[in-house]
């Protein structure tokens, strides 16, 4: 077990290696917890939580890197809960999340994990009324999910109190920075104990988050596992080359093969999204867009339905992209190729979680080979290419 400033990458990020065997009662936890544990059905813990957990329990900062799909939520969650078992409720914990959905899946995650102790827990998100979370606030809880911009507004509204804070979790942090919300994590920052324990943990680490670890964490130990950028490597990806005007036509194609059980579609646009679900649906396939543009109750409803498998196909834009637990799902595609090459990376970190195997296809129009190059080049690997004939460009001059 490592406990030095620096941790050797593992490779593999799970299952666990031999060398990384371990059981859940090694690392200090409680009783109540690894009951929890226990029923939740986790037979060991993953890399990162073999080495958070320990040093999360000793009090000291954190950073904690590694891919998604790497079970990270538990690797703060049962500590914190551990630490949280005695004493009186007082808020305690703030944890930050950058998306509604990832903070209401901690907070599914504190009431899984926590069944065995009596803990308040409180998500707090935008696009919901914000009076009961006001009433579940001022009744008092140990623990706040929180995305930053809600828990501003209830800052200002006076309905929390933080003089009693331990333990700040910042959860995907380099997405938070991604959607611009330095600003308000240094406001809520400010509003909080400076002697306080700081657990960051983050898929990357660009210098960005870098200097935020800087700005918050205290003498931070620094835990990897898996190399930086590296694709969930359990996971099979290829891209394949196609004109954009016949992109619906491949997914329809590829949509008919009966091991694609399970899709997670990737467009750049909300219209884009839009537009893939009324061509699926024209082809009989049922597809359920999920954006922005959505309401809450919406994408809440189409996030339960993908995943109780109600629905197949799930087309989203990036809010669905990244933290979010999304299990058994079998393929991603990209229908439009990532923008950034960290994206990537995400999107295909939704497949390949915790042993499952998943693939991920990415559509490569002409004008998006570049885009493909540079991912490529973040990744550090070749992603092989599958041409079907009749889709590929070699046939565009034909047509
Ligand atoms: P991350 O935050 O690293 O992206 P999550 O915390 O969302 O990952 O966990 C990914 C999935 O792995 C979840 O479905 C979770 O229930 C599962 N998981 C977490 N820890 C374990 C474990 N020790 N054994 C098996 N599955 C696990
Ligand atoms: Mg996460």
């Amino acid at each position: 077990m490592h406990t030095t400033t620096t941790i050797e990458p593992h490779d593999e990020a799970l299952p666990a290696t031999p060398e990384t065997l371990a059981s859940f009662s090694d690392l200090g936890l409680s009783s109540l917890v690894l009951a929890a544990v226990r029923d939740a059905g986790y037979t060991e813990p993953t890399p990162i939580q073999q080495e958070a957990i320990p040093l999360a329990l000793s009090g000291r900062d954190m950073i904690g890197l590694a891919n998604t799909g790497t079970g990270k939520t538990a690797a703060f969650t049962l500590p914190i809960i551990d630490r949280l078992l005695d004493g009186p409720r007082r808020t305690r914990v703030l944890i930050l999340t950058p998306t509604r959905e990832l903070a209401a899946q901690v907070d599914d995650s504190f009431r899984k994990y926590g069944k065995h102790s009596e803990l308040g827990v409180a998500a707090v998100f935008g696009g919901v009324p914000i009076e009961p979370q006001e009433r579940a606030l001022r009744q008092g809880v140990d623990v706040i999910v929180a995305t930053p911009g809600r828990l501003i507004d209830h800052i200002e509204r006076q309905n929390v109190v933080f003089d009693d804070l331990e333990v700040l979790v910042l959860d995907e942090a380099d997405r938070m920075l991604d959607m611009g919300f330095a600003p308000q994590l240094n406001r809520i920052v400010n509003e909080i104990p400076r002697y306080r324990q700081t657990l960051l943990f983050s898929a990357t680490m660009p210098p960005e988050v870098e200097a935020l670890a800087r700005k918050y964490l205290r003498k931070p130990v620094v835990v990897q596992v898996g190399r930086r950028s590296s694709a969930a490597s359990t996971v099979a990806h290829a891209v394949y080359p196609v004109p954009r005007e016949k992109k619906t036509a491949l997914l329809v194609e590829l949509l008919r093969k009966p091991d694609m059980d399970s899709v997670l579609i990737f467009s750049r646009t909300k219209h884009g999204a839009d537009r893939v679900v009324r061509h699926l649906e024209r082809a009989e396939i049922t597809a359920t867009a999920m954006h922005a543009d959505k309401s809450q109750a919406q994408r809440t409803q189409a996030l339960d339905g993908f995943k109780r498998g109600a629905i197949r196909v799930l087309v989203a834009t990036d809010i669905a992209q990244r933290g979010l637990d999304i299990s058994g799902i079998t393929h991603v595609i990209n229908y439009d190729v990532p923008q950034q090459p960290e994206d990537y990376v995400h999107r295909i970190g939704r497949t390949g979680r915790a042993a499952a195997t998943g693939d991920a296809y990415t559509f490569m129009a002409p004008d998006e080979i570049a885009m493909v190059r540079t991912i490529e080049r973040v990744i550090g690997q070749q992603i092989p290419r599958i041409s079907v004939p009749g889709f590929d460009f070699g046939t565009v001059a034909a047509d």
